[in-house]
């Protein structure tokens, strides 16, 4: 777990950002704002075989532009001394349809068009349809949020399975979706439901009830501030969901 924050960072945290790696292969889900440093802290990033986005907020994406700058103007980035002579070939980069260009929006604005695509092999991904990073198999859930967002699992050649639910109001879109997962890490942003409009978000309460439909086997809660109660996020899930559940923490490590 590289970041859990919620929209605004954690003190010294990151936002959404979770490494998945098999003997083979490493997977960033999400690459929030402060993920990329996190990132730093682990791995080298030339070795990231491929980077995958729920959905194009902020804190889900916002560090693929450090990172594309460090691919482009790093030491070993295509721009740097290794350019043409066995630097690394660039990670691919999955996102959400339309995405592409959202991006370009971005990148021409701050004066440097190409830097993303130059950077990363980018795949607009369609969440009816599988996809493979490597030796990780992908498969994708629309769920419902302020802009299309979709839940993630990442299957390793072993069989097990991490399913990220990424930002979501209610939904009865991952009860299958995620059903006997064995490990889920679902949103906690909220104190109390949002009081008017569109949900989009959930409680803890609520990620231990989507937990409990699932069945399943283990439950993070994460997208969730340091500046609430996360005790008080724990026992409010654990009220719902029986198997066993704890509070994101960044640094810590899963296995499945
Ligand atoms: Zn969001
Ligand atoms: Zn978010």
């Amino acid at each position: 777990m590289l970041g859990k924050s919620p929209a605004w960072q954690d003190v010294d945290g990151a936002c959404s950002g979770y490494l998945v790696e098999d003997d083979a292969t490493r997977l960033l889900v999400d690459c929030g704002s402060g993920v990329f440093s996190k990132l730093r802290g682990v791995c080298d990033y030339t070795d990231v075989d491929g980077v995958v986005i729920t959905h194009m907020h902020p804190d889900h994406f916002f560090d693929l532009v450090p990172y594309a700058c460090a691919l482009t103007y790093g030491p070993r980035g295509h721009a740097g001394d290794g350019a043409g002579d066995g630097s690394p070939s660039p990670p691919q980069l999955l996102v959400p349809g339309g995405a592409t260009k959202f991006l370009n929006t971005l990148t021409v604005a701050g004066g440097q068009p190409r830097l993303l695509d130059g950077a990363f092999a980018i795949t607009e991904y369609d969440p009816a349809q599988p996809a493979r990073i490597g030796s990780l198999d992908l498969r994708f859930q629309p769920v419902p949020h302020y802009v299309p967002a979709n839940a993630v699992e990442v299957r390793g050649a072993s069989g097990g399975r991490f399913t990220f639910g990424a930002d979501h109001g209610p939904t009865h879109a991952l009860d299958d979706f995620a059903a006997g997962t064995d490990l889920l890490f679902l949103e906690a942003t909220l104190p109390e439901p949002e009081e008017h409009g569109e949900r989009g978000h959930l409680t803890a309460a609520e990620a231990g009830e989507h937990a409990a439909r699932c069945g399943a086997q283990r439950l993070v809660l994460t997208h969730i501030s340091d500046e609430l109660d996360g005790d008080h996020a724990l026992a409010e899930a654990r009220r719902a969901f029986t198997g066993p559940v704890e509070l994101a923490r960044p640094g810590a490590v899963y296995d499945v």
